[in-house]
């Protein structure tokens, strides 16, 4: 058990589990050492044994407890506090996926084993808002996000990297895979997010994809994405563009979708 773990209290339970434990200890440790003491000392009458024991029984049973509940108490704020600040952190209140910061953090780390980026933004979406308002608007951004995490294998890094625009981290994903990926969130899309809150949004996204080359940053991979992203968007939006790329033609455009 890690030393931290000690120290990480998240229930009422667990401190007066604890409590008890400590008032044990300091209860038992004055008793044996006074008795032992008095015994070695030969010490044989039991009033004798009343006398000093008695006290070094009381005092610490009556003090411990309400000590130990209130430093344990503390650290049990401190375990909660560190848990919401974790969570704001790691999540996007909105939508639930990971933050953008999270996201890219977590892809560095897994970045040396391969996979594809894929760069998620919703159409139009600024006509959502000025056409049905702000509120609408989220809700539409929540079921985006919801159809991001009903389409993507359960590996998959899903995270908001701003406004209406995700990104996705596909661990050990090729160029077929991202393509095969990026086609069913654009056909998922297409059928989950017809209705958004009762009202006919018909919302669609454009995707751009780039598998990330071990010799490459991780910037160089989401600026191919990016560019496949912009391709996406200049020729129609609702499809896919895989961004392909070697030294010779660093952004070549492999495979597309069109709405079908
Ligand atoms: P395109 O198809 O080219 O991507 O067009 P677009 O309208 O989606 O893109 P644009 O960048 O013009 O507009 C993005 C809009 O997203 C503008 C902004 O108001 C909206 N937006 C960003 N964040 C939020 C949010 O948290 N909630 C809501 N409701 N809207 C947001
Ligand atoms: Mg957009
Ligand atoms: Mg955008």
């Amino acid at each position: 058990m890690q030393i931290e773990k000690i120290f990480e209290i998240k229930d009422m339970r667990r401190i007066y589990q604890l409590t008890m434990l400590i008032t044990a200890f300091t209860v038992a440790v004055p008793v044996v050492s006074i008795g032992t003491v008095i015994w070695l000392l030969g010490g044989r009458n039991p009033l004798l044994y009343l006398v000093y024991i008695g006290p070094a029984f009381l005092i610490p049973l009556l003090i411990t407890p309400p000590i130990a509940i209130t430093i344990l108490n503390m650290f049990r704020m401190q375990t909660l506090t560190i848990q919401k600040v974790d969570e704001y952190i790691r999540y996007d209140t909105l939508t639930g996926v990971l933050t953008r910061a999270y996201l890219l953090g977590k892809m560095k780390e897994i970045l040396p084993s391969g996979g594809a980026f894929l760069m998620v933004d919703a159409d139009h979406f600024k006509a959502v808002n000025d056409t049905f308002g702000h509120d609408v608007g989220d809700e539409a951004l929540k079921k985006l996000a919801e159809v991001l995490r009903k389409a993507l294998t359960t590996d998959a890094l899903i995270g908001r990297l701003g406004g209406e625009e995700f990104g996705v981290f596909l661990p050990g994903a090729d160029d077929a895979m991202a393509a095969k990926a990026a086609s069913d969130l654009c056909t998922l899309m297409r059928q989950e997010a017809k209705v958004i809150a009762g009202l006919e949004l018909n919302l669609t996204v454009s995707i751009g994809c780039a598998v990330h080359r071990t010799q490459e940053s991780l910037e160089k991979t989401i600026k191919l994405a990016d560019a496949a992203l912009y391709h996406a968007k200049r020729t129609g939006r609702d499809r896919y563009f895989v961004a392909g790329a070697t030294d010779t033609m660093p952004a070549l455009i492999l495979k597309s979708s069109t709405p079908g």
